[in-house]
């Protein structure tokens, strides 16, 4: 993948739309999946370099989809980061034992969004 790429795994279309949006403007590409079966098929085959991941999904919820990514060796260098509107006490713990790398929490605030893609995206991808 030449491209900046990230994968949103996300069930609701108005934060699918809100996150392309501004990851776009940053110049990353941005690949979808509503639900998540498809997002983790995606994720096994395509190994993104970072994926976002909404946490209550249909067909397979965030936490199994971390849990069997980090299972994975092929799978377990890509960063995951958690994005949910979850805040109740506990959660960001049950997050990271899952599998998570980190969390963040909605509605979307496009500085920390940032902030934590330029911490977790692996830097050896080359920008073009
Ligand atoms: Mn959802």
């Amino acid at each position: 993948m030449s491209e900046r790429t990230i994968l949103y795994i996300e069930d609701n279309y108005l934060n699918r739309r809100l996150m392309r949006k501004i990851l776009e403007s940053q110049g990353y590409k941005v690949l979808e999946a509503e639900d998540g079966l498809k997002g983790f098929e995606m994720l096994s085959q395509l190994r993104p370099p970072l994926v976002l991941l909404d946490i209550g999904l249909p067909g397979m919820d965030g936490l199994d989809i971390a849990e069997r990514a980090k299972a994975d060796e092929s799978l377990r260098h890509i960063p995951l980061i958690a994005v949910t509107a979850s805040a109740m006490r506990g959660d960001r713990e049950r997050f990271l034992a899952a599998g998570c790398d980190d969390y963040l929490s909605k509605p979307i605030q496009t500085n920390e969004l940032l902030e934590k893609l330029n911490q977790l995206y692996p830097t050896e991808v080359v920008e073009e």
